[in-house]
């Protein structure tokens, strides 16, 4: 990665995810790729095909990219390899407790088994929880009830 490129990627990394605000663009890894070659192309990953939020990040990551003097901006979608909540790493899902959320599962990739193991409460941490709605405030959100503190939480949907 270029200096240039490097400077763009850091930048992006200041950009909170519009439907998780603890966490960065990078820091949920949906920056794919940056590259300056007299133009700036920025590869994003959208986190759910259909998010409501991928047209609001995408001008959030033109408005940074603009306001670093760039003019000619393209921003591509991918979904290959598609995003996956095992992208996560323990830095981001310690974020994700701490701003009371819930990460996923570890390995999400036995979505089976993933459904099936105790999801602890990011407060108490008590896995007395059962689930009560499959959609949160977004769409990539679960709310949970924990029978320990008598309180809701949100989760990250394992994907
Ligand atoms: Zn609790």
């Amino acid at each position: 990665m270029s200096e240039e490129e490097a400077r763009i990627w850091n930048e992006l990394g200041k950009i909170t995810d519009p439907e998780i605000p603890a966490l960065t663009l990078t820091e949920m890894k949906v920056i794919r790729s940056v590259r300056v070659n007299g133009k700036v192309t920025v590869v994003f990953s959208p986190t759910y095909v259909g998010c409501p939020a991928t047209a609001q990040i995408m001008q959030e990551i033109r408005t940074c990219v603009a306001a670093l003097g760039y003019r000619e901006i393209a921003i591509e979608t991918s979904f290959t390899p598609p995003w996956s909540t095992d992208m996560l790493d323990e830095d981001a899902r310690e974020k994700l407790r701490m701003f009371g959320i819930a990460p996923p599962p570890d390995d999400a990739s036995d979505i089976a088994s993933a459904l099936e193991l105790a999801v602890h409460c990011p407060s108490c941490k008590s896995d007395q929880t059962t689930l009560e709605s499959s959609f949160g405030s977004a769409l990539c959100r679960q709310i949970f009830y924990c029978r320990s503190c008598r309180q809701s939480f949100e989760r990250i949907k394992p994907i």
